[in-house]
């Protein structure tokens, strides 16, 4: 988040350089239950963005010392790939996959019946095969489908997307170059069904009108990835019924 390039982000028309409008965000593509070895899993791609999310759990602690006695613990691993960005990822946890396994699992502690499962675990495993900039939102909404793929009892599912600025420009979603060189990002994830923000961070700078305007826009592409994330858990049901059928 630079702020400064040459490059011409958004043109007079209001056309940014993957031809979407201000306000457009990219396509997205949910597909739940796609690995066989892991309890839940999804399927994530939000323009450019690939990302697996595979669950495991509820299943006892370990090591113990981190159990807690009134409910289960989410633990939660984002990792980018070496070949998931053009300059080769160093592999391994640093401080960006630290910060952004932290804010997943608080994001999903709103919604997940943590109560239910005392001195369990469960945990998240988000990894990112290709990334284009937005990987925290696209990874918090796989893992959210995950975890439902799973059976784990939640409250409701989490989808996310950013909004941010450049050139002057309040920007839904953006790519990585506005990521890069524009003038802000706000990643923002909610909880649909009452529309409380369970994540909201921000890099950059925006004005107070301009960052209302952002999570407005922001707030209306999760209701629409919302929509996309119930139907990948309906075709993965209605999948599951013609199998459960065909066994009998
Ligand atoms: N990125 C990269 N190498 C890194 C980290 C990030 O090339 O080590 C790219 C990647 O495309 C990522 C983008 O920078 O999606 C924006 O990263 P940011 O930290 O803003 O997180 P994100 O937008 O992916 O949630």
């Amino acid at each position: 988040m630079s702020g400064h390039t040459d490059m011409i982000l958004v043109d007079e028309n209001g056309i940014r350089i993957d031809g979407r409008t201000v306000d457009q965000h990219r396509p997205f593509k949910i597909e739940a239950g796609v690995l066989n070895n892991a309890d839940g899993s999804a399927y994530v791609e939000i323009g450019k963005n690939k990302i697996l999310a595979a669950v495991y759990g509820p299943r006892e602690c370990h090591p113990k010392h981190m159990q807690n006695p009134t409910k289960a613990i989410i633990q939660c691993k984002y990792n980018m790939q070496t070949f998931s960005v053009s300059d080769r990822k160093k592999p391994g946890p640093d401080r960006r996959s630290i910060e952004i396994s932290k804010i997943t699992a608080e994001a999903l502690e709103n919604v997940v019946l943590t109560e239910l499962y005392p001195r369990a675990s469960i945990d998240v495993y988000i990894e990112v095969l290709q990334a284009n900039a937005g990987t925290r939102c696209a990874g918090l909404t796989a893992a959210s489908v995950a975890l439902a793929d799973a059976g784990i009892p939640m409250r409701d599912i989490i989808p996310a997307c950013a909004a941010g600025k450049a050139d002057n420009k309040v920007l839904l979603d953006l790519n990585k170059e506005e990521d890069n060189f524009g003038q802000a990002d706000v990643p923002i994830a909610i909880v649909p069904s009452t529309d409380e923000i369970v994540l909201l961070q921000m890099d950059g700078n925006m004005t107070r009108d301009e960052l209302d305007k952002a999570i407005s826009m922001a707030m209306g592409a999760c209701h629409e990835l919302y929509d996309v994330q119930k139907d990948a858990l309906k075709r993965r049901y209605a999948k599951r019924v013609v199998e459960v059928e065909t066994d009998e």
